[in-house]
């Protein structure tokens, strides 16, 4: 492929708004181009690469047994409400009408359009198991959109749904997919980790995603020899204390004039945090309405926010205002669980049960309590919520650090959820109709693409591994007017491009350096220059991951690439 026959508008300077290095070298290298907040298209560079992964996917999709097809982009709000999502989805959801006045979604995700595909199709337990996958567009009005194709509202994913007769069943899917999702990143030259992750209100047990590694990542993850979450899913070992308990046995109620956080809490009464209960004061928001909720974690722990949403089976959490606090009749500062108005929800840390000794607000302004005992409330009450962080003793023995990740692929364990909403059944082998199992498989396709340059690149550009680059050789002719140089070049391409290598020959009258620094922003792995040197029968052959140049005999140049290339 000769260069001047390709679309590759490559630029200095990145425009201000892209602070992310990938979504700056893929503009600059002419791969992307935006064309409003969060929206993008793929220049031809960019849909080669778009190709190319699509391609590995496909491959290990196939192999796990899994069927292409092709939903339809555009869904009917209908399906939507059959779920329950239509209500429930957020301002994430692009809901539009047509001429006619009927509701449409554009799809975010396509739970609801697979279940009504195989309702009805598929009818007994002998159709089953079935993996239905598509590499499809889809847009999530993001409230941030950013980072170029990494977050963006338009993208591509990969979406596979998998239909099963017992939940099993399901599991055995579970590992096939996470085998083929290990194989397709490994196939991409990836560095990256499967981590335990949020399950969501959904529940169900299993949900694991992949984390390509990279500085830039916005999620935390936690890591330990043998053990690996997101932090939002992530559990630690119980943490323990040498500091002295405090002495009081019984309950009694303190004046605490001015303590009104934590620090002036454990200094007023010469105790470790860890011995205080903490209140975080929360607004969760559900389907038909909000409420205060109040989450207690130990004096020196943060509430997980994920983990709260959950626990109290919330769409939301958000922070409760000061005005809002007061109407609850909670007093911010000298909140506790002891005395607790009784209208008001609340949760208690799972390390907090059976602790006793503790000092705790006493929901009385300029009060606290001491001598608290965690026990006499339900176990309905307790739930995981705190937030766990580095330092702390992993499940594995281990210590946990924290590193950050870009969530390439995600998958899920749904259940039932869709299927009993959507009253999508099969004969079981008993004759009973039974909601289908089912598990979800999301791969970003196009935000792959950004995390593989965050991964792979240097100050001069974009550095893409050999298992996926755009080509496989840059050729780079110093001096294009040079018939020597020129036909040497355009032979070694054409022989490369039949012994099946993609070849991108710079045959554009432009000064070397130009060249030179274009081979370097665009980053195909391998290059040879073909220059002055060539009247001595010698080519350069360089490699972009470290610009080593080596100088080798023209009549070699064939022999030595191909070698390169395959290796
Ligand atoms: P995130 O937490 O990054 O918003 P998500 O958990 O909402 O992602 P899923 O619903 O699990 O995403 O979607 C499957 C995959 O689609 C994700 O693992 C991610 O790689 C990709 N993806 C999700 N949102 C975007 C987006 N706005 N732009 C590009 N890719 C995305
Ligand atoms: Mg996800």
């Amino acid at each position: 492929m000769k260069f001047s026959k390709l679309f590759i508008p490559t630029i200095k300077e990145a425009p201000k708004d892209a602070t992310l290095i990938s979504h700056q070298l893929l503009i600059r290298a002419g791969f992307i181009a935006s064309s409003g907040a969060g929206l993008y298209n793929l220049l031809p560079l960019g849909l080669k690469m778009l190709h190319k992964i699509s391609a590995i996917v496909r491959d290990e999709m196939n192999k796990a047994g899994a069927n292409e097809l092709a939903m339809s982009v555009v869904t009917p709000a209908s399906l939507w409400s059959q779920s329950g999502r239509y209500e429930v989805f957020g301002k994430e959801l692009l809901r539009f009408k047509d001429r006619k006045n009927n509701a449409f979604v554009f799809s975010p995700t396509n739970e609801e359009s697979i279940v009504d595909i195989v309702r009805g199709r598929i009818t007994s337990y002998k159709q089953l198991p079935l993996n239905l996958y598509q590499i499809n567009t889809k847009f999530r009005d993001e409230a941030r959109p950013r980072f170029g194709i990494m977050r963006a509202r338009e993208f591509v994913m990969k979406d596979a749904y998998s239909f099963h007769a017992d939940e099993k069943d399901l599991k055995r899917e579970f590992a096939n997919m996470e085998r083929a999702y290990n194989a397709i990143f490994t196939r991409l030259g990836l560095s990256f980790v499967a981590v335990n992750a949020d399950s969501g209100a959904i529940g169900g047990s299993g949900s694991k995603e992949f984390m390509v590694l990279a500085n830039s990542g916005e999620d935390d993850i936690l890591l330990s020899q043998n053990y690996a979450a997101n932090v939002e899913a992530a559990i630690r070992q119980a943490r323990t204390s040498d500091a002295p308990r405090p002495e009081s046995n019984a309950m009694s109620k303190f004046k605490t004039p001015d303590c009104d956080t934590i620090a002036k809490v454990a200094e007023f009464f010469h105790v470790d945090a860890f011995y205080t209960i903490k209140a975080v004061i929360k607004k969760a928001i559900f389907e038909n309405g909000s409420k205060i909720i109040v989450f207690f974690v130990r004096g020196d722990d943060e509430l997980q926010n994920i983990k709260a949403q959950n626990a109290a089976k919330a769409l939301e959490i958000e922070d409760a205002s000061a005005d809002e606090i007061a109407k609850a009749g909670l007093v911010a500062g000298y909140c506790g669980p002891a005395h607790l108005p009784e209208n008001i929800d609340f949760y208690i840390d799972n390390e907090l049960k059976n602790e006793s000794q503790m000092i705790c607000g006493a929901n009385e302004f300029g009060y606290h309590i001491v001598g608290f005992k965690v026990s006499n409330f339900k176990d309905e009450r307790f739930a995981d919520l705190v937030a766990v962080k580095a330092g702390d003793i992993s499940v594995d023995g281990g210590i946990l650090s924290l590193k950050k990740g870009i969530e390439v692929g995600h998958i899920f364990q749904l259940g039932q959820k869709y299927s009993r909403a959507m009253n999508a059944t099969f004969l079981d082998e008993n004759g009973k109709a039974t909601p289908f199992i089912m598990g979800c498989y999301g791969i970003g396709v196009s935000r792959l693409i950004a995390a593989m340059v965050e991964q792979n690149h240097d100050e001069r550009g974009i550095i893409w591994q050999k298992q996926c680059a755009p080509f496989d050789l840059h050729i780079i002719v110093g001096d294009v007017k040079n018939e020597k140089q020129m036909s040497f070049a355009s032979e070694l391409e054409s022989e490369l491009e039949s012994a099946g290598f993609e070849v991108l020959l710079d045959d554009r009258n432009e000064r070397f350096g130009v060249k030179m620094a274009d081979f370097e922003l665009i980053g195909i792995p391998n290059a040879i220059i073909i220059a002055k040197s060539l009247e001595n029968e010698q080519v350069e052959i360089i490699t972009r991951k470290n610009l080593i140049k080596e100088k080798i005999p023209a009549n070699q140049a064939k022999i030595e690439l191909e070698k390169r290339l395959k290796a």
